[in-house]
């Protein structure tokens, strides 16, 4: 095999570089390794090891800074079958920490080679996650105030099943990356290097300095005892393999005229709790079942049983380019939250607009027609009111009829709850136009 460098594209790193000998070592991992360019994805974060995946001839793949981790899982998800093989700098891991965390913990089969040289090389030495309290940077004093990030130690507690801490001048450096990458599962290393253009320009820095703070840290070799278990994507697949498989959506086959050769917009303002929602949904359906087009959108508040719960819906014979609503055909009033949450509304109404307003919910004055039904009145658990007002409406032939009303029932319920829903829509009485 040749070396896989770009040969128009050869390494641009300060004389003296410790990246320098990682490109190279790199390569040498690859041939021995027997890889061919194009079973391997070099993924890059940014800053000076952001430019690895250029010097290769292999897939590339750079990204945002901190974030080179998720890109490299979705493309071993989707290609088990490559090599993918992730540089990212100190800077990187301080900034995307997270996913280093997320890395660990899934423990899918690619090696992070990080390349660590205390500083933000590139944008002109400042501090970095792993910068040494008593370390001169670019940036001020802020390093002296926080204590530096131990990756090694951070991956192995996440769950890492495979970390090295080591200098770039290891006469073995070679071996080491193969063995990391040669690893079934996450493998991290931590590589320490010396940046000659920023770092060691204000600290004394040398390969001999680099083992001596090695030695006084726990020593990372390889595989972690207590972190090994399946590799992510073979026990992925494997468990995907055994899932039941998703049923396609049922089909609504239209089989009644629409009420209205115009689009409809209806709005549903109520409260948490009354099923405005599943109400939203029924209306959607009863559309469908006439051949229209339907979009239902929601408004609720993060809480439940409590505040207010709004559904707008748009059924058309014309294609629904914008879910959002201007003039509402018709608003049903259930919940003083729903009104309050919408109030401004009232005053844009025209007569052309029907609101049906339940009895004990007061609306702000408006020229729309009004509707009043009493729900309360009839028996009606605040539950299944958004429901009876779907019977008002079908009863009232706007929107839609009766028979679209029950198809879509029968289309979204069973059993109990079908027969309970088919009772109020048949038995609600449609109130007085007032
Ligand atoms: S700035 Fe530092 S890390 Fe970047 S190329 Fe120069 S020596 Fe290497």
């Amino acid at each position: 095999m040749v070396s896989l460098l770009n040969a128009a594209r050869p390494p641009v790193f300060c004389p003296g570089c410790s990246h320098e000998r990682i490109t190279q070592t790199l390569d040498k991992t690859f041939h021995a390794m027997n890889l061919d360019g194009n079973r391997i994805v070099m993924v890059s974060d940014i800053g000076c090891s952001g430019l690895f995946d250029t010097f290769f001839n292999t897939h590339a793949l750079h990204g945002l800074h901190g974030r080179a981790l998720t890109y490299a899982a979705g493309l071993k998800l989707a290609r088990p079958e490559l090599t993918v093989v992730v540089t990212m700098g100190d800077g990187g891991q301080g900034i995307g920490g997270a996913h280093l965390l997320a890395a660990c913990r899934r423990n899918l089969d690619m090696t992070l080679l990080v390349l660590n040289n205390f500083n933000f090389g590139m944008t002109g030495g400042q501090y970095s996650a792993t910068t040494p309290p008593d370390a001169e940077v670019g940036s001020g004093f802020l390093n002296r105030l926080e204590r530096p990030l131990d990756v090694c130690s951070v991956a192995r507690a996440a769950g890492a099943a495979y970390v090295v801490r080591c200098s770039t001048y290891r006469s073995d450096i070679a071996d080491v990356i193969r063995k990391a990458v040669e690893f079934k599962g996450f493998s991290v290393v931590d590589i320490w290097g010396i940046c000659p253009g920023r770092f060691s320009k204000r600290n004394r820095l040398t390969t001999k300095g680099i083992e001596e703070m090695l030695s006084r840290l726990t020593p990372f070799e390889g595989e972690v005892a207590e972190n090994q278990r399946r590799e992510f994507g073979t026990h992925y697949r494997e468990l995907a393999a055994a899932q039941k498989p998703v049923p396609p959506p049922p089909a609504v086959i239209a089989q009644f005229d629409p009420v209205s050769a115009e689009r409809q917009e209806v709005i549903l303002l109520g409260s948490a709790g009354q099923r405005i929602i599943t109400a939203g949904e029924m209306l959607c359906l009863a559309g469908l079942h006439a051949g229209l087009n339907a979009t239902q959108k929601n408004d609720y508040d993060i809480t439940v049983l409590r505040g207010p719960s709004i559904s707008e819906m748009i059924l058309s014979p014309q294609a629904i380019d914008y879910t959002g609503i201007s003039q509402p055909s018709v608003v049903i009033a259930l919940g003083p939250e729903g009104v309050a949450r919408r109030k401004k509304m009232f005053a844009g109404l025209d007569e052309t607009c029907t609101v049906i307003q339940a009895v004990g919910v007061d609306i702000p004055a408006c020229r729309a027609r009004i509707h009043r039904v009493d729900l309360k009145g009839q028996g009606f658990k605040g539950t299944d009111w958004a429901l009876a007002s779907l019977g008002v409406l079908a009863q009232l032939g706007l929107v839609m009829r009766p028979q679209m009303l029950e198809a879509a029932i029968a289309a979204r319920l069973k059993g109990d709850s079908q027969a309970g829903a088919l009772e109020v829509v048949r038995k609600v009485k449609p109130g007085e136009s007032i």
